[in-house]
């Protein structure tokens, strides 16, 4: 379908425009045709990891030398933004793309040989293991513990809300390496998955949207891992290099966010122009016609500062206040933009036949992951009194 809204940008180069393009069509394509499937199914189908590795969405900004494009991340926000454009908050491209620039961050050159080829390929679904049922936004509270014996780790504790948690091959998990020294005690080590003894996996969770991602609790009990997968060069620093990584994991959720208000607008904008009431298009009322001037102002703003954002991803200065600005901004204008556009629905906004009701079933839980939008906040806050 013809698109009336969409990102285009100063900083994007004839190359962004073409892997934009390109990328749009691979989705419409292999993904578009089994969003609902996937959703009816609760994870999306492995295969298409495989696919999407072949199309060259997973290597975009990893190094030649692994089987990578080594193009810069502004190239993933591209599939970030095209992956939400074709109805799909299934796929876990965001939570691959953190974690593959983990290890492309952190990791020393055996682990990177190790892993990075198979992330590039399709071949490991990674998964990020932060949350745990007791500690959400408190991360140093975390009690997941990982005790040395001799070359290994002895991981114990449990996790939730683990995004790709049903796939994962790899689970990038945070523990506690020394209990008593607070942040400056966690590490972050990679579980292989299908040799780790005493790992499980529990429950895909039931949601209240994004249906096709696989959301899981995972449980360790004395699962034994090499100390040869600890990321960085030691103990206690993961806390910092979860830090270091935020502002980017943080825009990418505000990318999501712009890419969910252009769908809903332009699908909105059909919609009134065809029905009728009280002998009128909906969209000659003044009501819908600033409702949704008032969206497409939120969405444009958003994109703006987005672009921002992007600005210094490419220059290598996305900082985290910026990301965190990024994120709770543009998942509360894409909350308030859904909202009134399925409003302008009536009661068929409401039949998860339209794509308005799953847009905004999908859309809530972006004010809380990726650290709750207070986190955000107090975030910036911090930043205006030091
Ligand atoms: C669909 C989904 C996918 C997810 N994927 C992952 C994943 O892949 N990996 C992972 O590790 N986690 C994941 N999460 C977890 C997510 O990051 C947490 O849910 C989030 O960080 C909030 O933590 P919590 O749920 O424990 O809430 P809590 O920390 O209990 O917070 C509850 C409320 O209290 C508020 N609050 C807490 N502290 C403060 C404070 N200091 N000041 C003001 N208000 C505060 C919060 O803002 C929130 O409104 C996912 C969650 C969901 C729903």
């Amino acid at each position: 379908m013809e698109r009336k809204i969409d990102w285009n940008a100063p900083w994007m180069t004839e190359e962004h425009l073409m892997f934009k393009e390109s990328t749009r069509k691979f989705f419409e394509s292999e993904l578009s045709p089994h969003t609902e499937r996937w959703a009816e199914q609760g994870v999306v189908d492995r295969d298409f990891w495989f696919k999407a590795g072949e199309a060259g969405l997973l290597g975009a900004s990893a190094p030649e030398e692994f089987g990578g494009v080594g193009a810069d991340q502004s190239f993933d926000a591209l599939t970030m933004y095209e992956q939400a454009r074709a109805g799909d908050s299934g796929w876990g491209f965001g939570v691959h793309n953190i974690c593959t620039h983990y290890i492309m961050a952190y990791a020393n050159e055996e682990q990177k040989a190790r892993w990075l080829p198979g992330l590039i390929s399709g071949e490991i679904v990674p998964a990020l293991a932060m949350t745990e049922p007791g500690t959400g936004s408190d991360l140093q509270a975390v009690r997941t513990t990982a005790d040395k014996d001799g070359d290994d780790y002895i991981i114990n504790g449990s996790k939730i809300f683990i995004s790709n948690g049903q796939q994962a091959d790899i689970v990038i998990v945070v523990a506690k390496t020394d209990k008593d020294a607070g942040g400056r005690g966690i590490s972050l080590i990679v579980v292989e998955t299908a040799d780790a003894e005493g790992f499980a996996r529990g429950r895909n969770l039931k949601k209240l949207g994004m249906k096709a991602q696989d959301t899981s609790e995972l449980f360790f009990e004395n699962v034994r891992v090499p100390r040869a997968n600890l990321l960085g060069e030691q103990e206690g620093q993961g806390f910092i290099h979860l830090m270091l990584q935020l502002g980017w994991e943080r825009a990418n959720i505000g990318i999501a966010a712009i890419a969910a208000m252009d769908t809903v607008i332009e699908e909105t904008v059909r919609y009134v122009q065809e029905r009728k009431a009280f002998k009128q298009r909906l969209m000659d009322m003044q009501n819908t016609r600033f409702k949704l001037a008032e969206a497409k102002t939120k969405a444009d703003v958003t994109k703006a500062y987005i672009n921002e954002c992007m600005v210094k991803l490419i220059d290598g200065k996305l900082d985290p206040v910026s990301g965190a600005t990024a994120k709770w901004w543009g998942s509360q204008m894409q909350c308030e933009v859904v909202d009134e556009c399925l409003q302008l629905h009536g009661g068929y906004g409401y039949m998860m036949e339209y794509p308005v009701a799953r847009a905004y079933a999908d859309s809530r839980v972006q004010k809380i992951y990726g650290g709750a939008n207070e986190i955000q906040k107090e975030l910036i806050a911090r930043s205006l009194d030091n």
